[in-house]
């Protein structure tokens, strides 16, 4: 399918540099900063620069750097919190909300990374 891009997303605002954010990695192709209303101890968004909508999207239309560099600022987003799974009391949850019935808010692509606390089971 295709996808129309809209501009003044909220995400797009903040590449731009138009809103602040409070940001915790930044790569050449991918920007992870702090949600703004967090669900839980951790909670930062990683979103790639270029002008995707959804995952979909991007698994479509990204260039191979860009979805590799996407996938890495992920994990390095959680190897810099100290978040890697393994050890006691850590791991995290990475949720990618797309479309209508995803209840996706923002339509650019952005995963939520939750840790900090046990977060339960998903409820669907
Ligand atoms: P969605 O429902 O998956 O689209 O999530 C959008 C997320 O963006 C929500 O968790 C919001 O709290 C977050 N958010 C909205 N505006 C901002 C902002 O200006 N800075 C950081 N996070 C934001």
């Amino acid at each position: 399918m295709a996808y129309s891009y809209d501009d003044q997303n909220i995400f797009a605002r903040i590449l731009r540099g138009e809103i602040p954010n409070r940001t915790v990695l930044e790569t050449e192709h991918s920007l992870a900063f702090e949600d703004i209303a967090p669900q839980a101890p951790v909670h930062v968004l990683v979103i790639p620069k270029g002008k995707y909508v959804t995952y979909d999207h991007f698994a479509q239309a990204a260039t191979e750097a860009e979805i590799v560099d996407f996938t890495r600022a992920v994990r390095a987003v959680c190897e810099k919190l100290g978040l890697e799974p393994g050890a006691e009391g850590t791991g995290y949850r990475l949720i990618s909300n797309s479309g209508g019935h995803g209840m996706q808010e923002v339509p650019h692509l952005h995963v939520h990374i939750l840790a900090g606390r046990p977060l339960g089971r998903m409820v669907m």
